[in-house]
């Protein structure tokens, strides 16, 4: 094929997933690289999104059909990319697949297999708040809903021992230990690089007690305490699964400062999470503790406003880095500058921490392996001096999503479309 009529994209988000969308719309033959088992990337994490407070999986759940369906599109899963030589017009790409040892095409999705499995692991895409097996899918809802066996962890994998388990409970006759790695070898006349974000991990600010005080949680755990395909089923509860908290405070910027940079989303869909807190628990009171408030666009101040007046009450911190977390009796006591520089003290059954959004894991390998420079701090750097670029330094590369930077949704797929003008400039040409 016309390596014209062909491009990459890398990250199955929803900047890569609308990016392919348009550009098979438009006639290109599209090759979809994601890392992970199942596509949608971080926003099918959220149980709903702002500004339309909208179910995600009820706004992502179409999208990801589509591109499954889509002949234009091939999506390879649980793959890599290897090397990229060549140039604008005609890339020379390998992308190694890995082995999934779950026939795609026979697996029905049952579920049956996973029971079966005696080894367990914790579940990162639940944030750790329950296990999986060797043989998982990352959540209820997975697109392709089709396991993949843990090569490290499987007993039959690793040598450990003949485990037919799997096999045995797959009446489908879908396990498939045959399966190898595969090299791919494919030319693409321009690539999107899609690869999103990660959060800090909490841990690093000792002071707010994250992983030692089980009353403190990250804003991601709250998000899958709150989806209705999360480990709770979308009941508020606290980490022993039973207990509904009375009052919840909301700390805005976590990591701001170590990070160097704001991470754009937190303080709206704080607003959400305080929304959702409350439809869940009428009874929860609910504190905000912030020192700036970030409400860009037409949508969040008014989002804003009406969570001041009905849902959660603020108060304004002066010092971040001074904020502390200590337990007492059960409780949890976050301790803060005011407005006068005063040590002011508020007791809650449960915290959330609005983690910083960071670069994703493997973006400086990412970047070596595109030949694309990364910014500061460690984004993918788009052309310096040029308004709204998502072009990089290397010609027929482009960079979309918050693989560039943190922002919201509507602003990641504004990037997708310009960068879809800029492949169809470059190829029709
Ligand atoms: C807690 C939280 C709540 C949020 N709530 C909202 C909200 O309500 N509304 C809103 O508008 N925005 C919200 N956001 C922001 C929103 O999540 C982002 O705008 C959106 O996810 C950006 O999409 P993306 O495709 O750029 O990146 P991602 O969603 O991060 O997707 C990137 C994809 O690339 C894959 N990938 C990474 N590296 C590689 C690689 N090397 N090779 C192959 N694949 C790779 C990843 O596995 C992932 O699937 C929230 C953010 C956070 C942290
Ligand atoms: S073969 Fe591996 S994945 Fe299957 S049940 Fe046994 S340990 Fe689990
Ligand atoms: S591998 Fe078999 S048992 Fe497991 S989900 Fe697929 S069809 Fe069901």
């Amino acid at each position: 094929m016309d390596p014209k009529e062909t491009v990459l994209v890398i990250g199955s988000g929803i900047a890569g997933m609308e990016a392919s969308l348009m550009l098979s719309k438009a006639g290109k033959k599209v090759y979809l690289v994601e890392k992970l088992p199942l596509i949608g990337g971080n926003v099918i994490k959220t149980g709903e999104s702002f500004p339309n407070m909208e179910c995600s999986t009820c706004l992502v759940a179409p999208i990801q059909q589509e591109i499954l369906q889509d002949k234009n599109i091939e999506v390879l899963t649980v793959s890599n990319v290897q090397s990229v030589g060549g140039e604008a017009g005609n890339f020379d790409v390998t992308i190694l697949k890995k082995a999934r040892y779950v026939n795609i095409s026979a697996c029905l999705g049952c579920g049956m297999c996973y029971p079966v499995c005696p080894v367990s692991q914790p579940n990162n895409w639940e944030q750790g708040l329950i296990e999986k097996k060797a043989i998982y899918v990352e959540c209820a809802g997975s697109l392709p809903n089709v396991p993949v066996i843990d090569s490290k962890l499987c007993l039959r994998l690793n040598g450990t021992e003949e485990c037919n388990l799997c096999t045995e409970a797959c009446m489908f006759a879908a396990i498939d230990f045959s399966e190898q790695d595969e090299l791919i070898e494919i030319k693409a006349g321009a690539i999107i690089a899609a690869t999103g974000f990660d959060t800090i991990d909490a841990t690093e600010i000792e002071q707010l007690g994250y992983g030692k005080y089980p009353g403190v949680f990250t804003a991601y755990e709250l998000e899958r305490l709150l989806a209705s395909n999360g480990p709770t089923e979308g009941k508020l509860r606290l980490r022993d699964g039973e207990t509904k908290p009375e009052t919840a405070a909301i700390i805005h910027c976590t990591g701001r400062d170590l990070v160097g940079y704001c991470s754009n989303v937190c303080c709206s869909y704080a607003a959400r999470h305080a929304h959702f807190m409350k439809e869940k628990l009428p009874e929860i009171k609910i504190y905000d503790i912030y020192t700036d408030l970030c409400l860009p666009d037409k949508h969040y101040q008014k989002l804003n406003t009406e969570i001041r007046k009905t849902k959660s009450t603020y108060i304004y911190q002066s010092e971040p880095d001074k904020l502390n977390i200590e337990e007492i009796n059960g409780k949890l006591k976050i301790n803060y500058l005011d407005n006068q520089g005063t040590t002011s003290g508020l007791e809650v059954d449960m915290v959330i921490l609005t983690t910083a959004i960071k670069p994703a894991s493997g973006m400086p390998e990412i970047a070596d392996i595109l030949g694309i420079n990364l910014d500061k701090y460690g984004f993918l750097q788009t052309q310096e001096g040029s308004i709204g670029s998502i072009c990089t330094n290397r010609s027929g590369i482009y960079a979309v999503g918050c693989a560039e930077g943190p922002k919201d949704i509507p602003s990641s797929v504004v990037q997708s479309s310009a960068a879809v003008a800029q492949v169809m400039n470059l190829l029709e040409s």
